[in-house]
């Protein structure tokens, strides 16, 4: 296929903007569904403008990679700051019926396939029309893949009362893995190395007092 120059060819210069997103959303699947989860629990309050502006360019990029069945890359969308915050909280519903263990039911797809020649090429591409459910696109390969690996964050909070869970949701990355980073792992490994501590003098002091 013949290369045009980029600024004649609208979909070279958005790869190109899209490069730097790419790699804030990562390349691996798994590094897309982190990225995934970490947005849908990004609190409203503290996403600013100028976030907005960089989650949507990363929406955008995540969709082009997932590649939509390997379809044409002309099919990757660019949501609005609209769009955007919607897939954010269509993130958090799916992730959280997810570990719930319910059915999740995407929106309908108007996904319209047409096929039309490229003149400059010479070729037919398959193009697609329509409004897909964006959460959908963006889920669609890594949940049957990977979703079994979603996890809460076991660990007790830092400041929390009682059994307050910290409940990240986290990519477990190996199969024992019940915490959503090394912080978490070690506040847990330090809580229990205390309470065995506890235990070991509670069991002398019990001894003693038999004795
Ligand atoms: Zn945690």
């Amino acid at each position: 296929m013949p290369r045009k120059a980029p600024h004649q060819d609208p979909t070279a210069r958005v790869g190109q903007q899209f490069a730097l997103y790419r790699t804030r959303v990562g390349s691996r699947p798994i590094d897309r569904l982190t990225w995934a989860l970490r947005l849908a629990q990004r609190p409203r309050d503290t996403i600013t403008a100028a976030d907005w502006e960089n989650i949507r360019h990363e929406i955008a990029a995540s969709l082009e990679t997932s590649g939509h069945r390997g379809e044409s890359v002309q099919s990757v969308h660019l949501p609005d700051v609209g769009e955007a915050q919607e897939i954010q909280v269509d993130l958090a519903t799916f992730f959280g019926k997810l570990l719930r263990g319910e059915e999740i039911y995407p929106k309908p797809s108007l996904r319209r396939p047409t096929y039309r020649l490229n003149r400059g090429s010479g070729r037919w591409e398959r193009w697609e029309l329509g409004t897909p459910d964006l959460v959908d696109a963006l889920l669609e390969v890594l949940i049957p893949a990977w979703g079994h690996l979603i996890r809460e964050c076991a660990a007790l909070r830092v400041r929390g009362k009682g059994e307050e869970r910290c409940g990240t949701w986290f990519v477990a990355w190996r199969p024992y893995q019940i915490y959503c980073s090394a912080r978490c792992h070690n506040r847990a490994g330090a809580r229990a190395f205390r309470e065995r501590a506890a235990r070991r003098t509670n069991r002398r002091r019990a001894r003693a007092r038999s004795v």
